[in-house]
């Protein structure tokens, strides 16, 4: 299984780099198993975190290359410390004894036959459900790797628009890519549960990130998924989180957090369309949202 790091393509970059040898591939992921913080965290969707928290587990380095990431420090920096896939696995098992809802692996892709191995190492102990939170840019090929180990897809549908998933993403072939994700995922886990307490226990949530000046795409993106959700049920997440940390010279319209306006347009479009789900309070893009990557629980 590890054989694929001496060309990997796990991604759909493909970049074919001997992960093996220590080369950097595209996301820069080498040859450690990098993680940056593991703790319950309270800020995911009501039927992710609870009361209790979800157990999420923070991976370094990242497939995209989004010009507006919250999580920059371990998506393009690459803090973390490398640990062994037995940590890995025990990492989960302590996520379940502090009363975690859920294991919830954040940017997971480049380390997707780690994960299975540890996985593999704690199954019969695991009975909490496993979250797979990723940007939404990943191959189908990959996806199907880890059918019978993930629970819940947590996935972004990020834009519908190869011009703006190029320019802000890096990744123009993203709308065509991440729809198929999404499609293999709801094959995967189909029609969302729930446990008696109303925390998900099967299925998809897809989460969509309004971006300033970006309702047309957004609506586009909502039309796609209004497609997919005729053939499969699944939850949509409407987030309106979004904060320009970083000034952007190159395309300025991110320098602005989106409008109360642009957010509810997207949000009646949704309702349009048929889609009950999870809105957020524009007021709740906090830095709450960003936790510290100080390695704590690694
Ligand atoms: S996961 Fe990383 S190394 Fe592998 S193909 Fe994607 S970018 Fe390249």
């Amino acid at each position: 299984m590890m054989d694929i790091l001496q060309s990997c393509r796990l991604c759909p970059r493909q970049c074919g780099v001997d992960r093996s040898s220590g080369k950097q591939g595209y996301c820069g992921a080498d040859d450690r198993l990098l993680v940056a913080r593991a703790a319950l965290h309270f800020w995911e969707e009501p039927c992710i975190s609870g009361t209790k928290g979800s157990g999420t587990v923070f991976f370094s380095g990242c497939p995209l290359g989004c010009r507006f990431c919250q999580n920059y420090e371990i998506s393009a920096r690459g803090v973390g410390k490398a640990i062994s896939i037995q940590r890995l696995a025990d990492i989960f098992l302590e996520l379940q004894d502090r009363g975690a809802n859920n294991i919830n692996l954040v940017s997971p892709t480049q380390y997707v036959p780690h994960i299975i191995k540890a996985l593999e190492l704690v199954k019969a102990r695991l009975s909490i459900p496993v979250v797979y939170n990723t940007g939404g840019y990943e191959r189908v090929e990959t996806l199907k790797q880890l059918e019978g180990y993930v629970d819940i897809w947590l996935s972004d549908a990020k834009y519908a628009d190869p011009v703006r998933s190029k320019n802000y993403s890096a990744a123009q072939d993203y709308p065509q890519t991440a729809f198929a994700a999404i499609a293999e995922m709801l094959r995967q886990c189909g029609t969302p549960t729930f446990d008696e307490n109303g925390m998900l226990r099967r299925g998809v949530i897809v989460r969509h990130l309004v971006l300033p000046g970006g309702m047309k795409d957004s609506f586009a993106v909502l039309d796609r998924l209004a497609e997919q959700k005729k053939n499969h049920d699944f939850l949509l997440s409407l987030m309106a989180q979004y904060t320009p940390y970083r000034k952007d010279e190159q395309y300025t319209e991110l320098n602005r957090r989106i409008s109360s306006y642009e957010y509810r347009r997207v949000c009646e479009y949704a309702q349009q369309l048929g889609f009950e789900g999870f809105q957020q309070e524009r007021s709740s893009a906090k830095e709450e949202y960003t936790p510290d990557f100080d390695l704590t629980g690694v």
